[in-house]
């Protein structure tokens, strides 16, 4: 996705009520280092647990929050940081004491009353107003007619809640959700608790898997549960638009022999549950997307799935197959994104082909669709940046959806399929529950094809050109051919438009 981004003034606020206004700002934090997002990230800490509580207020359309915070020092600790924007801040303790906080741009660097030791465990609490309805594009609410949901990748899970907003600090989740009992409220994990007083629902869910920040789904308004069990039992949940629950079925009936397709590739599902929530508002007005894979629940636009199969198949098995790439291995920084839709696109489209229908372009093989995608090979190189070098303008580039297919195309083209498929789940069980760089995909594909494959998976993961593909040397890649721009710098000739993450998968 690309968002015009939702930015609070810079100017220094003071925040937090209980605290001494005239101590002096903590000194800035330093961030570990994601080039693509910067800013993001926050030093001397590994969050273990995020307990959020909501209570939804369908009155004033506003949420009374709190987010209490696990985490282990890394250092020694007089101050740390959270990413946060947008929230209007009320409390911030630690430990149970008052704390200092200080809001400046997208960080809430917060000062404790007693100092941390390095190795300690310590408890944050931040409680807070949120407005899902943030006026403008790029916030991580996704706000509908009857309530909202969450779409907080890459980086706006921070305007939901403060936390560690980096993919590679997962955490364990329990959320808790009050709304009014006319409504249905569900989060990521599963329902442990529920109870109705005085026309309020209060439910517990948990996440039985650590998870990104950027993969929390909590979603309220006037749906339906409908549960169906996969082909090995899974426990599947759809959350359902109740007024459209009918028309929706075909496609959400889909899930279980998708599921048994994938698990035949990749193993065993690896989540505590699946499912879809197609949300009720067709284009909500600050969120651009067709599918998003928000943990065991993926969120959709309702008017993509009421669809033929033939349409929505492949997308809804590129969202199943994050399950695997994406949510249980999240990528380490957000240039390792290739993993994600690389691997989502290559096994859509594997399934489009073994099906029989046509892709978006009218290739039927996949050697047929890489064969055209290889010749845009250097032009994607020169406008996106390579595979595993993208930017925050180019990260949702075709580069890293069907460009991610070709790298994966070329390595079983190279090793063979056999060798592949077990490159694909030696990966997988090592880094499952965790996070993994293009590094440590390259480690595993050599280890385990005892070939080294250092320099072949470098050159095209980095190189500024199109390798050559194994097995088809008669395959070309069209020259680029710069023109000087008005400026005087060099442009590029037919340069494709910067492609938002939807439209790039969607055109499996
Ligand atoms: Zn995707």
């Amino acid at each position: 996705m690309i968002h015009p981004r939702y930015r609070v003034a810079t100017a220094l606020v003071l925040v937090s009520a209980s605290l001494c206004l005239t101590a002096p700002a903590p000194a800035a934090i330093s961030s570990p280092a994601d080039t693509v997002f910067p800013t993001l990230g926050n030093a001397g800490y590994d969050v273990t647990a995020y307990d959020l509580d909501l209570v939804y207020h369908d009155d004033t359309r506003l949420i009374d929050a709190t987010v209490r915070i696990t985490a282990r020092a890394t250092d020694r600790l007089t101050a740390f940081g959270l990413d946060s924007v947008g929230a209007q801040v009320e409390t911030v303790e630690v430990n149970g004491q008052p704390a200092t906080a200080t809001q400046r741009e997208e960080k809430l660097t917060i000062a404790p009353a007693t100092r941390i030791a390095n190795g300690a465990r310590f408890v944050t609490r931040v409680s807070y107003t949120a407005d899902p309805r943030m006026d403008v594009p790029g916030s991580g609410w996704v706000y509908t007619d009857d309530g909202f949901a969450v779409g907080g990748q890459p980086d706006l899970a921070h305007s939901v809640f403060p936390c560690n907003d980096v993919p590679s600090d997962k955490a364990r989740f329990v959320i808790h959700l009050d709304v009014p009992s006319r409504l249905t409220g569900v989060a990521s994990g599963t329902l442990r608790t529920t109870s109705t007083a005085a026309d309020r629902t209060r439910s517990t869910y948990v996440s039985e898997h650590p998870m990104a920040t950027e993969l929390l789904q909590i979603v309220v308004g006037e749906y339906t549960v409908v549960t169906r069990k996969g082909p090995h039992g899974e426990k599947l949940r759809d959350v359902v638009p109740t007024a459209k629950a009918a028309q929706l079925e075909p496609a959400l009936a889909l899930t279980p022999g998708q599921l048994a397709w994938v698990e035949k590739k990749l193993g065993p599902f690896p989540l505590e549950t699946y499912g879809i929530v197609p949300i009720n508002t067709d284009v909500p007005p600050n969120f651009d997307f067709t599918g998003l894979e928000t943990q065991t629940l993926t969120l959709y636009r309702s008017t993509y799935l009421v669809q033929p199969e033939a349409k929505i198949a492949s997308h809804m098995m590129h969202e199943l197959v994050h399950s695997w790439f994406g949510n249980s291995v999240t990528p380490r920084t957000w240039s390792d994104l290739w993993i994600n839709e690389g691997h989502a696109d290559f096994y859509g489209l594997l399934y489009r082909y073994e099906k029989g229908w046509a892709d978006s372009r009218g290739y039927t093989t996949m050697a047929d669709r890489m064969r055209y995608t290889y010749a845009q090979g250097d032009l994607w190189r020169s406008t996106s940046g390579p595979v595993a070098v993208p930017t925050a303008a180019t990260l949702w580039d075709n580069q890293r959806y069907t460009g991610g297919v070709l790298v994966l195309y070329a390595l079983r083209e190279k090793i063979g399929e056999e060798a592949f498929n077990r490159v694909e789940r030696t990966f997988f069980a090592k880094y499952r529950d965790r996070s993994a760089g293009t590094e440590d995909y390259i480690r595993i594909a050599s280890k385990v094809s005892g070939q080294d494959l250092t320099a072949f998976l470098r050159d095209w993961l980095y190189g500024t050109t199109t390798p050559a593909m194994p097995g088809h040397p008669d395959w070309t890649v069209t020259p680029v051919t710069p023109t000087p721009s008005a400026s005087g710098a060099f442009s590029l000739f037919s340069a494709p438009p910067s492609l938002p993450h939807d439209a790039a998968s969607a055109t499996l």
